[in-house]
């Protein structure tokens, strides 16, 4: 799978066309064809009769930004990038962008120096050009290869296409194409008649007419397969971009499409990501911690109120029974400090093994499978694995909840000991730095309250209290001073400690009268 980047009129469209023209199943440039985002192409060499064609995919995004987008979801849609750059224009800023894009997604660059046939174009420039974003070509002792193209008159293309197969092999691109389909949708839109009509990149697997799949939030049963000349296609096997009609409504280019074994879980798994999708946008759901820090600093924020972290569960048990008993005991489980609330959810749960069906339905959803007196086979195991799912098996009821609400108590901050005092204020470590005569300082900012000579301290790191004890000494840029207001930073030292580390949370609590305020 090939996608053509570069910079805007340096000849992608081109380069598209020339190679599509050149094609061995032939003639389709002629021809009417839709833009499905894609094509497939039948590669063979000039003069070769004997052996199959070679099929290569390109993928017609519309530029790096694009490509990002869809990478930022997760998505990676290409195994091979050409580069074009214009001869008689050289390295430009998409270019640049181009190159930064594919070096993320960790794809092998072939460089398609175009336009040579114009006159005034100079390869080298375009070399050297490279060579100062370290794309360092052959030429120059490095491992990129370039090819001269000119996608006007249709030369270098064979060149281009050996390079790039030869980058595939190196890659030992394989998929099995004996199983249930799945891939990344490339782009969808609404058509009178036949409803919304994506584009798919088919990357395991084989999709069939009659499959029922599940795209981002929509599902639906596959009615018709086309290719870009608009002909049916039978089976679409791995690295094969369709059009696929028959979803109940338009997913988004980027999200993944998965064929499942039936209409039951179709609907599940779009309901939970509708759900999700649902809840990402009640962004109150999903606030990050330090942000809900300083809005309910000073705990005025009624519980109910405060910030939500919702674990998700899928629980499979031996019997019914114990299954229904054990999620409504996962539910009842509850953790909270004074800043966030942390709830669970049972997405599912049910009698059996632990099948692929719950995997995936958990890495929609991130969610932990629990498996109860219930064991998952290997091949599922595997699946969760390679899924990056957490997939926990007990025996006994209450090491199972132990262990969540463990996991539950991580996310929320420990309770402070009443005889800290109370809380004035809360700040973070920027960065640490040594002083002669004083030792390891934190660089701190003041997130809300303030903080004073004389005050409790204590250290946070994650959920774990790294200290607690008195403030001695408090700097100010340079000068020494006894008090210190949010927003301003500040510098904070301890007699007695010197472990402190970026991204700390310093709490600071004003003692008692009379109460033990002395750590000593
Ligand atoms: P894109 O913006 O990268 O897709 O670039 P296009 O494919 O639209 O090409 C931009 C312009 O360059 C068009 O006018 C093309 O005709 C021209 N062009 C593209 N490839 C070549 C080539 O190999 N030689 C010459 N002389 N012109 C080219």
């Amino acid at each position: 799978v090939v996608t053509i980047m570069g910079h805007v009129d340096h000849g992608k469209t081109s380069l598209l066309d020339a190679l599509r023209a050149a094609d061995a199943a032939g003639g389709e440039a002629g021809g009417i064809t839709q833009h499905i985002g894609a094509y497939q192409i039948d590669w063979k060499k000039e003069g070769d009769d004997g052996g199959d064609a070679q099929k290569l995919t390109f993928i017609d995004t519309p530029g790096h930004s694009a490509f990002d987008e869809m990478r930022s979801r997760g998505a990676n849609i290409t195994d091979v990038v050409i580069l074009v750059v214009a001869a008689d224009d050289g390295v430009k800023e998409q270019t640049v962008e181009s190159i930064r894009a594919a070096k993320q997604a960790g794809c092998p660059l072939v460089v398609a120096i175009n336009k040579i046939d114009k006159e005034g174009a100079d390869p080298s420039v375009v070399k050297q050009g490279l060579l100062e974003h370290e794309v360092v070509l052959e030429d120059f002792g490095g491992e990129t290869q370039s090819v001269e193209v000119s996608a006007k008159e249709g030369t270098g293309l064979d060149k281009l296409i050996e390079q790039v197969l030869l980058q595939s092999e190196l890659l030992d691109l394989k998929a099995n194409p004996e199983r249930l389909a799945s891939g990344v949708v490339l782009e969808a839109r609404q058509v009178t008649g036949q409803g919304a009509v994506a584009t798919a990149l088919v990357q395991k697997g084989t999709l069939r007419p009659g499959d029922v799949v599940v795209a981002g939030a929509q599902w639906g049963r596959v009615k018709l397969l086309l290719d870009e000349a608009g002909e049916k296609v039978d089976a679409a096997a791995p690295s094969r971009a369709v059009e696929l009609v028959g979803l109940g409504g338009l997913p988004a280019a980027g999200d993944s499409l998965v064929a499942v074994e039936n209409e039951a879980a179709a609907r599940e798994i779009a309901a939970v990501r509708q759900q999700l999708e649902r809840e990402r946008r009640a962004s109150s759901l999903f606030v990050a911690r330090s942000t809900a820090d300083r809005e309910s600093f000073l705990g005025a924020a009624a519980a109910d109120a405060l910030p939500l972290r919702v674990l998700d569960f899928v629980v499979k048990s031996d019997v019914q029974g114990s299954a229904e008993a054990l999620a409504s005991a996962i539910e009842a489980l509850e953790a909270a400090d004074d800043k966030l609330q942390v709830k669970t959810r049972v997405l599912r749960s049910g009698a059996g093994a632990v099948t692929s069906e719950d995997v995936m339905l958990a890495s929609v959803s991130n969610a932990i499978v629990i498996g109860f007196n219930s064991q998952a086979s290997r091949q599922t195991a595997d699946e969760a694995a390679k899924a990056n799912i957490e997939l926990k098996e007990y025996s006994v009821v209450y090491d199972a909840l132990d262990e969540i609400k463990a996991m539950m108590d991580k996310l929320i901050r420990p309770p402070p000991s009443k005889q800290l005092g109370s809380i004035v204020g809360t700040a973070d470590v920027l960065q640490t730095f040594k002083i002669a005569d004083v030792g390891k300082v934190a660089g701190c900012r003041l997130l809300d309250g303030y903080i004073r000579v004389g005050c409790n301290i204590r250290i946070l790191r994650g959920n774990l209290i790294v200290y607690e004890g008195k403030l001695r000494s408090l700097r100010s840029v340079k000068s020494v001073v006894e008090q210190v207001d949010a927003p301003n930073e500040c510098g904070v030292s301890f007699d007695d400690y010197q472990g402190m580390e970026v991204d700390d949370r310093v709490e600071v609590y004003l003692p008692k009268e009379g109460q033990g305020t002395d750590f000593e």
